[in-house]
Protein backbone atom coordinates (compact mmCIF):
# COMPACT_ATOMS: atom_id res chain seq x y z
CA UNK A 1 0.00 0.00 0.00
CA UNK A 2 1.26 3.38 -0.67
CA UNK A 3 2.29 5.69 2.01
CA UNK A 4 -0.97 7.86 2.31
CA UNK A 5 -0.69 10.62 4.81
CA UNK A 6 -3.40 11.58 6.59
CA UNK A 7 -5.52 14.34 5.77
CA UNK A 8 -7.58 16.10 8.80
CA UNK A 9 -9.72 19.26 6.93
CA UNK A 10 -11.75 21.17 9.07
CA UNK A 11 -15.02 22.84 7.43
CA UNK A 12 -16.04 25.96 9.31
CA UNK A 13 -19.09 26.88 7.12
CA UNK A 14 -20.85 30.14 7.16
CA UNK A 15 -18.90 30.23 11.00
CA UNK A 16 -16.39 32.81 12.27
CA UNK A 17 -15.83 36.64 11.13
CA UNK A 18 -12.18 37.67 10.62
CA UNK A 19 -11.28 38.13 13.44
CA UNK A 20 -12.88 35.08 15.09
CA UNK A 21 -10.67 32.86 12.50
CA UNK A 22 -7.24 34.56 13.93
CA UNK A 23 -8.15 33.65 17.58
CA UNK A 24 -9.50 30.02 16.45
CA UNK A 25 -5.97 29.34 14.15
CA UNK A 26 -3.86 30.75 16.81
CA UNK A 27 -5.84 28.25 19.20
CA UNK A 28 -5.80 25.46 17.15
CA UNK A 29 -2.05 25.76 16.47
CA UNK A 30 -1.36 26.30 20.07
CA UNK A 31 -2.92 23.06 21.57
CA UNK A 32 -1.15 21.44 18.54
CA UNK A 33 2.26 22.80 19.74
CA UNK A 34 1.40 22.15 23.46
CA UNK A 35 0.50 18.26 22.15
CA UNK A 36 3.84 18.13 19.88
CA UNK A 37 2.04 17.21 16.66
CA UNK A 38 3.95 15.75 14.32
CA UNK A 39 2.55 17.85 11.09
CA UNK A 40 4.35 15.61 8.75
CA UNK A 41 2.13 12.65 10.02
CA UNK A 42 -0.90 13.90 9.77
CA UNK A 43 -1.27 16.90 7.58
CA UNK A 44 -4.04 19.33 9.22
CA UNK A 45 -5.98 22.01 6.85
CA UNK A 46 -8.69 24.41 7.86
CA UNK A 47 -11.48 25.76 5.35
CA UNK A 48 -12.83 28.79 6.52
CA UNK A 49 -15.30 31.12 4.69
CA UNK A 50 -13.95 33.76 1.72
CA UNK A 51 -14.16 36.54 4.03
CA UNK A 52 -11.06 35.09 6.67
CA UNK A 53 -9.06 33.63 3.96
CA UNK A 54 -6.68 36.52 4.15
CA UNK A 55 -6.51 36.36 8.27
CA UNK A 56 -5.91 33.05 7.77
CA UNK A 57 -2.53 33.69 5.35
CA UNK A 58 -1.56 36.44 7.33
CA UNK A 59 -1.53 34.13 10.48
CA UNK A 60 -0.33 31.55 8.83
CA UNK A 61 2.98 33.24 7.54
CA UNK A 62 3.72 35.48 9.78
CA UNK A 63 4.15 32.54 12.66
CA UNK A 64 5.23 30.03 9.87
CA UNK A 65 2.68 27.29 10.95
CA UNK A 66 2.35 24.12 9.57
CA UNK A 67 -1.38 24.25 9.31
CA UNK A 68 -2.73 24.76 5.27
CA UNK A 69 -6.09 26.35 4.69
CA UNK A 70 -8.27 26.40 1.51
CA UNK A 71 -11.72 27.57 0.70
CA UNK A 72 -15.18 26.16 0.83
CA UNK A 73 -16.34 26.28 -3.27
CA UNK A 74 -14.93 27.97 -6.02
CA UNK A 75 -16.17 29.56 -9.31
CA UNK A 76 -15.78 27.31 -12.47
CA UNK A 77 -14.34 30.39 -14.38
CA UNK A 78 -11.45 33.05 -13.80
CA UNK A 79 -13.05 35.99 -14.17
CA UNK A 80 -15.88 38.17 -15.79
CA UNK A 81 -19.74 38.74 -15.23
CA UNK A 82 -20.22 36.15 -12.26
CA UNK A 83 -21.32 38.33 -9.58
CA UNK A 84 -20.95 37.21 -6.40
CA UNK A 85 -18.21 34.20 -7.13
CA UNK A 86 -15.13 33.92 -6.02
CA UNK A 87 -12.22 32.79 -8.90
CA UNK A 88 -9.67 30.12 -8.39
CA UNK A 89 -7.13 32.65 -9.23
CA UNK A 90 -7.97 35.14 -6.39
CA UNK A 91 -7.80 32.05 -4.11
CA UNK A 92 -4.23 31.07 -5.54
CA UNK A 93 -3.27 34.67 -4.57
CA UNK A 94 -4.20 33.77 -1.56
CA UNK A 95 -2.29 30.77 -1.07
CA UNK A 96 -4.74 28.29 -0.45
CA UNK A 97 -3.81 24.94 -0.72
CA UNK A 98 -7.30 23.41 -0.91
CA UNK A 99 -11.13 23.89 -2.35
CA UNK A 100 -13.84 21.58 -1.17
CA UNK A 101 -15.92 20.80 -4.43
CA UNK A 102 -19.81 19.79 -4.24
CA UNK A 103 -20.11 19.82 -0.68
CA UNK A 104 -23.97 18.23 -0.26
CA UNK A 105 -24.88 21.81 0.95
CA UNK A 106 -23.44 23.22 -1.96
CA UNK A 107 -25.60 20.39 -3.78
CA UNK A 108 -28.70 20.97 -2.26
CA UNK A 109 -28.95 24.55 -1.71
CA UNK A 110 -26.87 25.34 -4.90
CA UNK A 111 -28.01 22.76 -7.44
CA UNK A 112 -24.68 21.86 -7.81
CA UNK A 113 -24.37 18.80 -10.02
CA UNK A 114 -21.64 16.50 -11.83
CA UNK A 115 -21.20 18.71 -14.55
CA UNK A 116 -20.70 21.75 -12.15
CA UNK A 117 -18.28 19.81 -9.85
CA UNK A 118 -16.38 18.74 -12.79
CA UNK A 119 -16.33 22.37 -14.50
CA UNK A 120 -14.61 23.40 -10.91
CA UNK A 121 -12.15 20.90 -10.09
CA UNK A 122 -10.74 21.54 -13.80
CA UNK A 123 -11.07 25.59 -12.70
CA UNK A 124 -9.29 24.48 -9.31
CA UNK A 125 -6.16 22.30 -11.21
CA UNK A 126 -6.11 25.21 -13.53
CA UNK A 127 -4.41 27.35 -10.28
CA UNK A 128 -2.98 24.76 -8.87
CA UNK A 129 -5.31 24.39 -6.27
CA UNK A 130 -5.86 20.41 -4.93
CA UNK A 131 -9.95 19.51 -5.02
CA UNK A 132 -10.85 17.89 -1.88
CA UNK A 133 -14.18 16.12 -4.15
CA UNK A 134 -17.39 16.03 -1.94
CA UNK A 135 -19.87 13.07 -2.39
CA UNK A 136 -22.03 10.80 -0.52
CA UNK A 137 -26.02 9.43 -0.89
CA UNK A 138 -29.09 10.81 1.15
CA UNK A 139 -30.88 9.20 3.16
CA UNK A 140 -33.42 7.73 0.74
CA UNK A 141 -30.62 6.18 -0.95
CA UNK A 142 -29.01 4.46 1.50
CA UNK A 143 -32.19 3.03 3.06
CA UNK A 144 -32.48 1.32 -0.73
CA UNK A 145 -29.12 -0.02 -0.54
CA UNK A 146 -27.81 1.37 -3.25
CA UNK A 147 -25.14 4.22 -1.79
CA UNK A 148 -21.83 2.77 -3.65
CA UNK A 149 -23.40 2.97 -7.00
CA UNK A 150 -24.79 6.57 -5.88
CA UNK A 151 -21.67 7.52 -4.64
CA UNK A 152 -19.56 6.30 -7.52
CA UNK A 153 -22.03 7.99 -10.08
CA UNK A 154 -20.67 11.32 -8.62
CA UNK A 155 -17.39 10.27 -8.79
CA UNK A 156 -17.35 9.24 -12.19
CA UNK A 157 -19.49 12.70 -13.45
CA UNK A 158 -16.74 14.90 -11.17
CA UNK A 159 -13.73 13.01 -12.64
CA UNK A 160 -15.37 12.86 -16.75
CA UNK A 161 -12.03 13.75 -18.20
CA UNK A 162 -9.68 14.50 -16.15
CA UNK A 163 -6.24 13.19 -17.19
CA UNK A 164 -4.13 10.90 -14.61
CA UNK A 165 -1.66 13.71 -13.48
CA UNK A 166 -4.72 15.83 -11.83
CA UNK A 167 -6.15 12.58 -10.56
CA UNK A 168 -3.14 11.86 -8.36
CA UNK A 169 -3.77 14.69 -6.62
CA UNK A 170 -7.39 14.79 -6.20
CA UNK A 171 -8.81 13.98 -2.69
CA UNK A 172 -11.98 12.36 -1.84
CA UNK A 173 -13.77 12.92 0.87
CA UNK A 174 -17.26 10.36 1.06
CA UNK A 175 -19.92 12.25 3.18
CA UNK A 176 -23.03 10.54 3.56
CA UNK A 177 -25.62 13.30 3.40
CA UNK A 178 -27.85 11.70 6.77
CA UNK A 179 -24.15 11.54 8.43
CA UNK A 180 -23.58 15.70 8.06
CA UNK A 181 -24.12 17.16 10.76
CA UNK A 182 -26.60 15.22 12.22
CA UNK A 183 -24.48 13.61 15.23
CA UNK A 184 -25.24 10.13 13.25
CA UNK A 185 -22.18 9.16 12.31
CA UNK A 186 -21.50 5.93 9.62
CA UNK A 187 -20.25 2.87 11.39
CA UNK A 188 -16.58 2.11 10.57
CA UNK A 189 -17.87 -0.77 8.23
CA UNK A 190 -20.23 1.76 6.34
CA UNK A 191 -17.40 4.45 5.65
CA UNK A 192 -14.72 1.54 4.43
CA UNK A 193 -17.25 -0.19 1.86
CA UNK A 194 -17.69 3.63 0.01
CA UNK A 195 -14.31 4.44 0.49
CA UNK A 196 -13.05 1.87 -0.42
CA UNK A 197 -15.50 1.30 -3.67
CA UNK A 198 -14.06 5.03 -4.79
CA UNK A 199 -10.23 3.50 -4.63
CA UNK A 200 -11.54 0.61 -6.54
CA UNK A 201 -12.97 2.94 -9.09
CA UNK A 202 -10.23 5.04 -9.29
CA UNK A 203 -8.04 1.94 -9.82
CA UNK A 204 -10.15 0.93 -12.72
CA UNK A 205 -10.35 4.44 -14.22
CA UNK A 206 -6.05 5.15 -13.58
CA UNK A 207 -4.73 1.97 -12.39
CA UNK A 208 -4.06 0.31 -9.11
CA UNK A 209 -0.73 2.60 -8.72
CA UNK A 210 -2.93 5.94 -9.03
CA UNK A 211 -5.33 4.50 -6.79
CA UNK A 212 -3.58 3.52 -4.19
CA UNK A 213 -2.05 6.79 -3.70
CA UNK A 214 -5.05 9.36 -3.50
CA UNK A 215 -6.30 10.37 -0.21
CA UNK A 216 -9.78 9.25 0.80
CA UNK A 217 -11.67 10.82 3.28
CA UNK A 218 -14.65 9.95 5.90
CA UNK A 219 -17.05 12.87 6.91
CA UNK A 220 -20.35 13.31 8.99
CA UNK A 221 -20.21 13.75 12.37
CA UNK A 222 -16.60 13.17 13.21
CA UNK A 223 -15.58 13.87 17.02
CA UNK A 224 -12.91 12.63 19.02
CA UNK A 225 -14.61 9.90 20.32
CA UNK A 226 -15.17 8.06 16.55
CA UNK A 227 -12.29 9.25 14.81
CA UNK A 228 -10.07 6.34 15.66
CA UNK A 229 -12.41 3.75 14.53
CA UNK A 230 -12.83 5.32 11.38
CA UNK A 231 -9.16 6.14 10.66
CA UNK A 232 -8.55 2.36 11.52
CA UNK A 233 -10.40 1.53 8.45
CA UNK A 234 -7.88 0.36 5.41
CA UNK A 235 -9.14 3.07 2.82
CA UNK A 236 -9.98 5.85 5.02
CA UNK A 237 -6.81 8.37 5.01
CA UNK A 238 -8.66 11.15 7.18
CA UNK A 239 -11.61 13.17 7.79
CA UNK A 240 -13.34 16.33 6.77
CA UNK A 241 -15.18 17.43 9.93
CA UNK A 242 -17.98 20.02 10.22
CA UNK A 243 -19.20 21.56 13.44
CA UNK A 244 -16.72 19.74 15.64
CA UNK A 245 -13.63 22.14 13.99
CA UNK A 246 -14.83 24.85 15.75
CA UNK A 247 -13.49 24.09 18.92
CA UNK A 248 -9.66 23.98 18.51
CA UNK A 249 -9.53 22.03 21.41
CA UNK A 250 -11.98 19.24 19.98
CA UNK A 251 -10.38 19.35 17.23
CA UNK A 252 -7.16 19.09 18.31
CA UNK A 253 -8.03 16.02 19.10
CA UNK A 254 -9.55 14.65 16.12
CA UNK A 255 -6.23 15.44 14.44
CA UNK A 256 -4.47 13.66 17.06
CA UNK A 257 -6.82 10.55 16.28
CA UNK A 258 -3.99 7.78 17.76
CA UNK A 259 -2.94 9.18 21.12
C1 LIG B 1 -19.25 18.66 6.73
O1 LIG B 1 -19.89 19.70 6.71
O2 LIG B 1 -18.52 18.38 5.78
C2 LIG B 1 -19.39 17.78 7.88
C3 LIG B 1 -18.82 16.61 7.83
O3 LIG B 1 -20.11 18.26 8.96
P1 LIG B 1 -20.27 17.57 10.42
O4 LIG B 1 -18.90 17.09 10.85
O5 LIG B 1 -20.81 18.63 11.28
O6 LIG B 1 -21.20 16.41 10.23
Amino acid sequence: MADRTPLIVGNWKMNQDHHQATHLVQKLAWTLKDAKHDFDSVEVAVLPPFTDLRSVQTLVDADKLDIRYGAQDVSAHESGAYTGEISPVMLAKLGVTYVAIGHSERRAYHGEDEAVTNAKIRSAFGQGIVPILCVGEGLDVRKAGNQVEHTLAQVDGALDGLGAEQAAQIVIAYEPVWAIGTGEVATPEDAQEVCGAIRARLAELYGAELADGVRVLYGGSVKSGNVAAIMAQPDVDGALVGGACLDAEEFAKIVRFDS
